[in-house]
């Protein structure tokens, strides 16, 4: 995982933290210098962030752990500023197993707010207690006043405002912070829309009646509506972070859809169906020259070799090519470029043929029937049969996820 930094692995699951995750420390330093330089601030808001922090772990644990009891393993965990993301290898196929798993991870923090509460009502003296209830209600009826346009605001008690919190002991208000912010990352991770867990929640329930790609088509249509009104909320109640926010779940269940789609549509395939039976030829012994100067002349950049005796013995591609161009080794043999092609069978299914050209960067793939090499498949016609099975042939670069 590029920039970034592991720090442990636990339970077989590496952590990776993102390298933007050092602005987090803007956040005590900030706290340092507004504060008057007060160590103790500083040291609360650092414990709170990284407690913080701690439970957006055991959450993406929550995830991972569900995951693997539906035999799906988790690649890392990465934390980022914005939250943790786990990396799973795959989304249980089944919508309930996927419910599940979207699900285990919020409850994780439904449990540490309550253990939390449940200890601080053992343990606390019962004035602070009262205080903590009252706290509680307070944050409750601020997080209704967000939503409540037109009615009068709801009265709070003010202990979020101020006094009363500093008359709390450093632990009691440090655990009544905690439960707050565990609840937050509950509410929050439950808004039905992509990419949060109630998106995905959302989608599983669509999915049992609907099937997976519409049921994503509708989620996807959700999470914009849901977008669109972070953004009004970010531009009219405020903080304007929801305005960010509201484009991110916007791009993302964009992205989502397009993924879902796309999967769709390459299930529907094999390499039969967009293999090229006409295709120019390279010998092993050609001069590079040769390829040279084929290239401004047609639409194809990747090619295939043979040796003499006709046999298929690898590929020589664009980038090859325009390599030896400007070696000014045009008097070499093709075989001192030539690569090793993939051989694929025509059945072979169009995710695989995908994977092996976009992720695997192969710029053209021999296709095969039982006895020889009867075609190829190359990115410029794998991209135009993709967007001209969605309808979108004339538009440019519908399915444009980088390999
Ligand atoms: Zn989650």
């Amino acid at each position: 995982m590029r920039a970034s930094l592991k720090i442990f692995t636990w339970l077989g699951i590496p952590v990776y933290l993102h390298w933007s995750f050092a602005l987090i420390l803007l956040f005590p330093a900030f706290t340092f210098v507004s504060s008057g330089f007060s160590w103790q601030d500083t040291a609360l808001h650092l414990a709170i962030l990284i407690s913080l922090f701690t439970c957006v772990l055991l959450h993406e644990y929550g995830h991972a752990i569900m995951a693997r009891r539906f035999g799906v393993s988790t690649r890392d965990i990465i934390l980022t500023p914005i939250g943790g993301i786990a990396r799973l290898e795959r989304m249980p196929e089944r919508p309930v197993q996927e419910i599940l798993v979207a699900i285990a991870g919020p409850l994780v923090n439904v449990v540490i707010a309550a253990l939390l509460l449940l200890g601080s009502k053992l343990l606390l003296q019962p004035e602070y207690w009262d205080l903590f209830v009252l706290g509680i209600e307070d944050a409750w009826s601020s997080l209704l006043n967000y939503f409540n346009f037109f009615g009068e605001p709801i009265e709070t008690a003010g202990v979020l405002e101020g006094d009363a919190e500093i008359d709390m002991p450093f632990l009691p208000s440090f655990a009544f912070t905690l439960i707050i912010l565990n609840a937050m990352l509950v509410i929050f991770n439950m808004v039905p829309a992509f990419p949060m867990d109630g998106g995905r929640v959302f989608r599983a329930l669509v999915a049992l009646r609907a099937g997976r790609v519409r049921a994503t088509r509708i989620a996807a249509s959700v999470g914009q509506i849901v977008a669109g009104f972070f953004l009004f909320l970010g531009i009219f109640q405020g903080p304007p972070s929801l305005m960010l926010i509201g484009v991110f779940i916007f791009i993302t269940a964009r992205s989502e859809n397009a993924m879902v789609q796309m999967d769709d549509l390459l299930s529907r395939f094999t390499a039969r169906d967009l293999v090229r039976r006409n295709f120019s030829r390279f010998n092993t012994h050609d001069w590079m020259q040769m390829a040279i100067d084929s290239l401004p002349h047609g639409l194809e950049r990747n090619f295939l070799v043979f040796d003499l005796d006709d046999r298929l013995a690898g590929m020589l591609e664009e980038q090859s090519i325009l390599q030896a161009a400007r070696n000014q080794d045009r008097s070499a043999a093709v075989a001192k470029y030539m690569e090793d092609v993939p051989v694929i069978p025509l059945n072979t299914p169009l995710q695989h043929v995908y994977q092996l050209i976009r992720q695997h960067g192969n710029g053209i793939l021999a296709v095969s029937d039982e006895y020889s090499v009867v075609g190829v498949i190359d990115e410029e016609g794998l991209m135009y049969f993709l967007r001209l099975q969605s309808g979108n042939a004339g538009k440019s670069n519908r399915f444009s996820l980088r390999r």
